[in-house]
């Protein structure tokens, strides 16, 4: 196994790719601008990054609307489109050392997460919907005997995908996957906090024969690049994953421009609602522990809220407050590390703000709060936990996005369903109990796009991942996600 040691002097000798990728070539932003990639590890500048902006999405969708109209990518055959993807795959399989060095360094996740997670889970994916392209059918309408009615599946066309830096190559890849698998042609825009894997991706795009102008690559800010891709009369599809408030933008550029089709995977405050006769109290304390402190809290689905049943709750949240203790954060490039740094410094800033206003306001510090590592020139939180946290307050009701959580408690099943639903978010919930009954009027009741049973924030592929009310719009992963990437075209034939 490579050590930190090795890990280290690989970061200290990497000089990332840093240019956009526009119709099958790295070129510059056509303004010459860069900025800063600063690694949240010890805050020193990684690469000097493209800063595309309005008239580079001139270009790439044009590029992306040459290709998609000529057919090189939406007319092949399935069978090839299935090959290429699933070559890429196995090309980002042999370079997965890199793209998880990429990842942490750009956005300070331990390197093992970046290594078992996000490139095995991206390639996973790949795979996956590269898989599934021949094997989706169209449909015969059950009509009368003088017509035919065929129901058939098109790529929607010049697709543009907006991702957030929290898993910035696997969300990337929950779009990207199905959107090529469909046959359209895609734009992506990485965050601007994290684009050095999808600049790398789409070299490794191109090997696997991805055809020019099919997948480009724009990193750029928000505001800019994020909005013109947004606003783009020639997009036909915008797929996006981040903030429910960058979401809600997206609705608005739609509408105030073609219409696109537009999917949201937005923001989460997800509860774990953990019962009594829960069936093993330390593995739902670890999950309770794992559920907001895996990859430093910046999980759309984490589990920031932990609702336990009043007679258990000291002995549980003692439990849970000891595996947070095992999770302090450390080196990002050591193998051995569970936590790793926050994204940037700003963010960390804004964590400690929630952190600070929960302790001002009377909610019980059980664990951690601070800053830590500082002597690094990075950005650590300890992993945190609230009790007595006051409804009403921010703590328990906005998405931290980070280490902190806010711990209530609850006497009956209606109570916890009542808490739980109290929210404008609805991305996924935990349910700990023996009792099936329970389990299935809880799975009923929640009003969330996932229902974890026994376990938290776990599935695979071939489920479906979004959210209820103001947590998204779409669903990512599963043949619904590629399903989303299609238009249906009836095809009416009258018979004498
Ligand atoms: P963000 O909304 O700030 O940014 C997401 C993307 O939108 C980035 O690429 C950014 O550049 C772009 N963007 C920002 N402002 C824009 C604007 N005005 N116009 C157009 N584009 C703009 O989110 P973030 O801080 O990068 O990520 C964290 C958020 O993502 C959290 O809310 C988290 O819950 C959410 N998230 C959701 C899921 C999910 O599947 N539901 C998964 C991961 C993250």
């Amino acid at each position: 196994m490579t050590t930190a040691l090795e890990w280290n002097s690989r970061a200290r000798a990497l000089k990332p790719q840093a240019l956009a990728f526009i119709d099958g070539k790295y070129c510059p932003a056509a303004s010459g601008r860069t900025f800063d990639a600063i690694s949240p590890i010890d805050g020193r500048v990684a690469a000097q990054v493209s800063e595309c902006d309005e008239a580079d999405v001139e270009r790439a969708v044009a590029a992306a609307r040459r290709s998609f109209e000529d057919g090189r990518w939406a007319a092949a055959a399935p069978a090839h489109r299935k090959k290429v993807l699933v070559k890429l795959a196995e090309l980002m399989a042999a370079h997965g050392e890199e793209l998880a060095l990429l990842e942490t360094v750009d956005v300070g996740k331990p390197i093992q997460d970046s290594l078992a997670v996000d490139v095995a889970a991206s390639v996973r994916t790949m795979a996956w919907y590269g898989e599934a392209i021949d094997k989706v059918y169209g449909e015969i309408a059950p009509t009368a005997a003088n017509a035919i009615g065929l129901i058939s599946r098109e790529p929607i066309g010049v697709v543009g995908a907006v991702v957030p830096w929290n898993f910035p190559l696997m969300m990337a890849c929950w779009k990207i996957a199905p959107a090529l698998a469909a046959g359209n042609s895609v734009v992506l825009k990485p965050a601007e906090q994290s684009p050095l894997t999808a600049i790398r991706l789409a070299q490794l795009a191109a090997e696997a024969g991805i055809p020019d102008g099919v997948f480009n690559v724009l990193p750029g800010f928000g505001e800019t690049a994020g909005a013109s891709l947004g606003r783009h009369p020639d997009v036909d599809a915008i797929t996006f994953t981040g903030s429910t408030e960058v979401g809600k933008l997206f609705l608005r550029y739609a509408s105030e421009s073609n219409i696109k089709h537009v999917s949201l995977e937005c923001g989460g405050k997800s509860p774990n609602i953990v019962f009594a006769d829960c069936p093993d109290l330390d593995a739902a304390a670890r999950a309770a522990a794992e559920g907001i402190f895996y990859n430093q809290g910046e999980v759309c689905s984490a589990g920031s809220r932990l609702l336990v049943q009043e007679s258990i709750r000291e002995a549980f949240l003692a439990k849970v407050a000891a595996h947070g203790r095992t999770m302090a954060p450390g080196d990002p490039l050591d193998p051995a590390t569970r936590m790793g740094a926050m994204v940037t410094r700003e963010h960390m800033q804004r964590v400690l703000g929630f952190i600070h206003e929960g302790s001002a306001a009377g909610a019980r510090n059980i664990l951690g709060g601070r800053q830590v590592r500082q002597e690094t020139g990075g950005y650590y939180i300890e992993p945190t936990i609230f009790a007595d946290v006051d409804p009403a307050s921010r703590l328990a009701r906005e998405e931290v996005f980070g280490p902190v959580l806010a711990s209530f408690t609850f006497r009956s099943v209606d109570e916890a369903i009542a808490m739980a639903n109290d929210t404008r978010y609805g991305l996924g919930a935990g349910v700990w109990t023996s009792n099936l009954d329970v389990a299935h009027r809880m799975s009923r009741a929640l009003r969330a796009g996932s229902v974890w049973v026994n376990c938290y924030d776990t599935g695979d592929t071939t489920v479906p991942f979004g959210g209820y009310k103001q947590s998204g719009t779409g669903r990512d992963k599963s043949l619904h996600a590629l399903l989303k990437y299609t238009q249906l075209k009836t095809t009416w034939i009258a018979l004498k």
